[in-house]
């Protein structure tokens, strides 16, 4: 649905529209800003803010948030060079991590990101984006705000995360099916715990990641299943008491650590469902284009590297150079080769952790093949770019 066409109701504008300010809108926003255009982030949500994720960043990202002005290096994130894997009964591995990461919680790096956006010009409007329809005979976006306000643009991205209300508008495919995943984070203190390494620790339907962030804080976020939560009568606390904390590695850190929030928080029906990169004349950024599992820990350094191939060719259609179905095609291609592979083995590799007697074999497995596990990191990784 669109609103009814109001003329009055038009906002003046940005000649791009970046829907959804997460790590992907705000580095294309931070990215063509740099290039001289008018952008506008709509954000429903006020920054500083928590959100559901392991906050391990592959190093991946380094050279091209260096590029945009934005280093982390300035939050004082954690060196993660080592990981550590755990099956269901607590068997375990080890081993180095080739490129490494940071940990920052999302609440400074989103926050840290914004500032810079706002340092460059970047404009932000707080609301949600209820509707987006191209119309062909204008070659133009019309975005509709719930608050009844209407934007124009020649170009849209949507950056608006794993799931929104925007894709039944758009009528796409995965949002009709139900996921059976949730995902929770508590950040924690948990004294003694190395701040150079992430673990991964499975239970019964399900894994779980900690690693350090800024200060002496942990993120620890998990992914299960609906029907994990319903055998414990619907309680997150129940649940990792009954089920978590059968695996002793897990135990040991629920028991030991001191929780910093209140309340974890909490996101449900997570689809890691193949999505297009391009719907509607929109280009599609970081999970609105394709989530890949948490397992590989690698969904923010895609959703920045999507920025860094969606910049350059949407300066180009800004430009004149590029007509619009040629910016589509291009983008479309340059994303699949890019993330295409390392989603399909993510998705494998999510199988075999499914169920307790497959995790204890591979984990079983793969501590005596130390070069697996390495492959199995490269292929669910990308290079460094920038
Ligand atoms: C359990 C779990 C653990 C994870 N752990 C890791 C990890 O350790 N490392 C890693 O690299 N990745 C991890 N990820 C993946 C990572 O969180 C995502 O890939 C990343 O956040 C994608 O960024 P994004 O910008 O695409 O989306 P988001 O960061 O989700 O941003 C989308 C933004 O759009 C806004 N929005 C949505 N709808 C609207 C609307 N209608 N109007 C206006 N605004 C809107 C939202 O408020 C949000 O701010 C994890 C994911 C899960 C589920």
């Amino acid at each position: 649905m669109i609103l009814p066409d109001n003329s009055s109701n038009y906002l003046p504008g940005a000649r791009v529209l970046v829907l959804g300010g997460g790590l992907a809108g705000l580095a294309v926003a931070l990215d063509l800003a740099g290039r001289g255009h008018q952008v506008a982030v709509v954000e429903r949500r006020r920054y500083p803010f928590h959100r559901v994720c392991g906050e391990y960043v592959s190093n991946e990202v380094l050279p091209y948030l260096r590029r945009l002005g934005a280093d982390p290096a300035a939050l004082a994130p954690a060196a993660i060079r080592r990981f550590g894997l755990s099956s269901p009964a607590g068997r375990t591995l080890a081993s180095p991590l080739d490129m490494g990461g940071f940990g920052v919680s999302r609440y400074q790096l989103d926050e840290f990101l914004y500032q810079k956006a706002l340092a460059k010009g970047v404009e932000f409007i707080f609301a949600t984006v209820a509707d987006v329809a191209f119309d062909a005979a204008t070659d133009q976006h019309r975005v509709a705000l719930a608050d009844g306000r209407q934007l124009l643009a020649p170009l849209v991205l949507g950056t608006y995360g794993k799931r929104s209300a925007l894709d039944r508008q758009l009528a796409r495919p995965f949002f009709s099916q139900r996921s059976p995943y949730l995902g929770v984070k508590h950040h924690l203190r948990l004294p003694g715990f190395a701040r150079d390494v992430i673990e991964l620790h499975n239970f019964r339907e399900g894994y779980a990641g900690i690693s350090a962030i800024e200060d002496d804080k942990l993120c620890f976020c998990y992914l299960t299943t609906r029907t994990n939560l319903k055998a414990a009568g619907g309680s997150i606390a129940a649940m990792e008491h009954k089920v978590l904390a059968r695996n002793p590695l897990l135990a040991d850190i629920l028991r030991n650590s001191e929780r910093l929030y209140a309340q974890p928080e909490v996101i449900n029906e997570i689809s890691f469902a193949p999505k297009q990169p391009v719907e509607q004349h929109l280009l599609m950024v970081g999970d609105a284009a394709g989530l890949i599992t948490p397992l590989c820990g690698n969904g923010m350094a895609m959703a920045i590297h999507g920025a860094a191939l969606a910049a350059p060719l949407a300066d180009r259609f800004l430009r004149g150079e590029l007509p619009r179905p040629a910016l589509e095609a291009a983008y479309g291609r340059a994303w699949q080769r890019q993330f295409g592979t390392r989603l399909r083995v993510g998705r494998a590799v999510q199988g075999l952790f499914g169920g307790p007697v497959l995790s204890e074999l591979v984990v079983g497995s793969l501590r005596y093949w130390p070069a697996a596990v390495r492959t199995l990191m490269r292929q669910t990784h990308g290079a460094e770019f920038g």
